[in-house]
């Protein structure tokens, strides 16, 4: 039989866990025996507001099922981000696996929204990923151990009606992930992004009521314990996960066109005249496509428009 996944002696910050998704994470991370910092700053889902009741709920709820300690912290992402390391490091001493989660919306058509929608929420969804992960960076180089998720968004993969700004936030999250993931391998830092869907007040007023029913937020959990667990091997890689079913997602590039570089017949015309080619999705004899799409082959492909 498997043994369990167990993380006993690790430290999680969990942003945005006062309810929702991250709540169910911490919950299944302090069953497996972690110490989990509860980060909310208990606003609106528009973000407006602060409290301390939502992370202390789930603090006091861990405490009384699991009797592990868990500690509460209600810093802004944006705002405070060492502060949430600090109290990792005040209350366990260590920090070994952050999980970016939290998360605002602003929807408006794109002809309607405002800067202030915008700025607000690649503050919190992006920014607020990339100080958290670079106040544990140190540490987690110089433990030559880290974990790290980010959570994208369908919207982010995709597009979708009225969410510019979050969807420009969540994709940028995958870039992060990608480069992260490269710079950390060699400290046994893995980092990996998930694009979950799943029931909470962020999707509670757009997905019917029955389908709703089955996307429990304790289905996406599974995942994001075994990517932080320390006998995993995965990194740089994008998940997508609703109601239980799992895949992974990855580029694919056309097999695409190389066009001669004399200047005389490589125009817009010629471009016109080799559309269907430059969106090609079969192999060429020279010209493979390419998935996964890795950097290198994309340099070797242009190598050889180089020898034209
Ligand atoms: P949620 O609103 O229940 O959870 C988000 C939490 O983040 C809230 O508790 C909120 O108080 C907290 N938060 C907001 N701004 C904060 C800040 N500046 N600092 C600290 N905490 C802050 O929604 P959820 O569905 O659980 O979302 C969790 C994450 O998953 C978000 O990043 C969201 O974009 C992403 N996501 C969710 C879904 C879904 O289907 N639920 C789909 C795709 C992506």
């Amino acid at each position: 039989m498997t043994e369990k996944l167990s993380f006993k002696n690790k430290v999680v910050v969990i942003t945005g866990a006062g309810g929702g998704l991250g709540r169910v994470y911490a919950l299944e991370f302090a069953k497996r025996g972690a110490n989990v910092v509860i980060n909310d700053l208990g606003g609106s889902l528009g973000g407006e507001g602060h409290n301390s009741r939502a992370a202390d709920v789930v603090v006091a709820e861990i405490q009384e099922k699991y009797k592990v300690k868990a500690a509460a912290n209600y810093d802004s992402v944006t705002d405070n981000a060492a502060g949430i390391v600090k109290t990792a490091l005040d209350n366990f001493g260590r920090l070994d696996i952050i999980i970016n989660n939290a998360g605002i919306l602003r929807d408006s058509s794109f002809v309607k929204m405002q800067d202030s929608a915008f700025d607000s929420v690649v503050d919190v969804h992006l920014n607020g990923a990339y100080k958290l992960t670079k106040a544990a960076w140190s540490i987690f180089r110089r433990q030559n151990f880290g974990r790290v998720i980010n959570t994208c968004s369908p919207a982010g993969l995709y597009g979708n009606f009225g969410q510019a700004n979050y969807s420009a936030a969540k994709l940028g999250l995958v870039g992060f992930t990608e480069t992260l993931a490269k710079e950390g391998f060699k400290n046994n830092i893995y980092v990996n992004c998930i694009v979950p869907l799943a029931r909470s007040r962020m999707t509670e007023r757009i997905i019917p009521p029955h389908i709703l029913k089955t996307l429990a937020p304790e289905k996406i959990a599974p995942m994001v314990l075994y990517l932080c667990h320390e006998s995993t091997k995965v990194t740089n890689s994008i998940f997508e996960l609703a109601a239980g079913y799992y895949s992974q997602i990855r580029w694919e590039r056309s097999s695409g066109q190389i066009f001669n570089p004399d200047p005389e017949t490589f125009t817009s015309e010629a471009i016109l005249n080799k559309w269907s080619s430059i969106v090609d999705y079969q192999d060429k004899p020279f010209n493979k496509v390419s998935h996964p799409v890795q950097l290198s082959d994309y340099n070797s492909l242009i190598s050889k428009a180089r020898q034209l």
